[in-house]
């Protein structure tokens, strides 16, 4: 694990720009919040999540179990130090970085994205699948109040979404997110407890440059709704269910969201850049991260909010 030579003297700007790529100044990404092409208005800022989701391209396949994904986990939680994140820890064994931003209200909102890519496809480095939802997750814990106004939000980074090679999605899928749950379930190791987890916000495949973003069949209306009254143009149509990171919280009985754009690429969805080498950087946009980082960022503190005794 290699520290950074030089330490941005700006504004953090992503460890994985600073210690990965050991960037000399303070530049990072295309956007520092002042002139073109001005991601930053809102908090969200654009230009600095896509430097971390262009970092953990630059680190190749990140499978469960590689070195690279040890390399990666502790770069995440180091970063997730460095926004302010309390209580950050690396879950075992599969490596779930998980961490808290406290809130004044009860229970928790469960923020989550898997950093894992999927195994045995020869120069993958899953661009938009999962480095862009990690990425906008980094920069959300950058960007949200600290502390929350209402419920904590608990930070989940996955690991182990992808299916073993050869065996089933089903079978061997989702596998960093149910042991997230299973700690959820006793307490332990950095989930919350189960019974205070109010709702779920999952982010994957939200990097393309042609984002669009239905409304999963599986998913929660009312945190659907939440997010359109954020950015009323956000969603464009529906899709059926998709199984991911939100599906053991649905199982569990918790409302859960899924933003996912699962066409990329020409084709019917998934589409023909989905696992496969075209899913590089050449197919993701800041703007896109802008774009639902933006909405979440407004929607994600009245989430889980009960409403106050009259
Ligand atoms: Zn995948």
């Amino acid at each position: 694990m290699s520290e950074p030579r030089h330490r941005p003297r700006a504004a953090v700007c992503g460890l994985l720009a600073a210690a990965l790529l050991a960037l000399p100044t303070g530049g990072c990404g295309n956007d520092t919040g002042s002139g073109p092409p001005g991601y930053a208005s809102d908090g969200f800022d654009g230009g600095r999540a896509f430097a971390d989701l262009r970092a953990q391209v630059g680190l190749g396949p990140r499978p469960a179990g590689s070195a690279a994904s040890r390399r990666l986990t502790a770069d995440l939680a180091r970063e997730l130090r460095r926004a302010g994140v309390r209580d950050v820890r690396i879950q075992r064994p599969l490596r779930n970085v998980v961490g808290t931003i406290p809130g004044r209200g009860d229970g928790y909102v469960v923020l989550g994205a898997h950093h894992d890519t999927v195994r045995g496809i020869p120069g993958f480095a899953g661009a938009n699948d999962g480095a862009s939802g990690v990425a906008a997750v980094l920069e959300l814990a950058r960007a949200l109040p600290n502390p929350m106004p209402g419920p904590s939000v608990a930070i989940a980074l996955f690991d182990g979404e992808e299916a073993l090679p050869g065996r089933d999605f089903d079978a061997s899928g989702l596998r960093g997110s149910r042991q997230y749950l299973d700690y959820a379930r006793t307490g332990r190791r950095g989930s919350p407890p189960i019974e205070r987890i109010e709702a779920m916000v999952l982010l994957d495949m939200v990097g393309d440059c042609d984002l669009s973003v239905p409304r999963e069949e599986n998913s929660d209306e009312g945190l659907f709704a939440e997010f359109a009254a954020a950015d009323p143009g956000l969603f464009d149509g529906r899709t059926g269910g998709i199984d991911d990171d939100h599906t053991p919280f649905l199982e569990a009985g918790i409302p859960a969201v899924d933003l996912i754009d699962f066409t990329y690429g020409p084709g019917a969805s998934p589409g023909d850049w989905w696992h496969t080498s075209d899913d590089d950087l050449g197919k993701v946009c800041p703007g896109s991260l802008d774009r639902i980082g933006g909405a979440v960022l407004e929607a994600l503190p009245g989430i889980g909010e009960r409403p106050s005794p009259e």
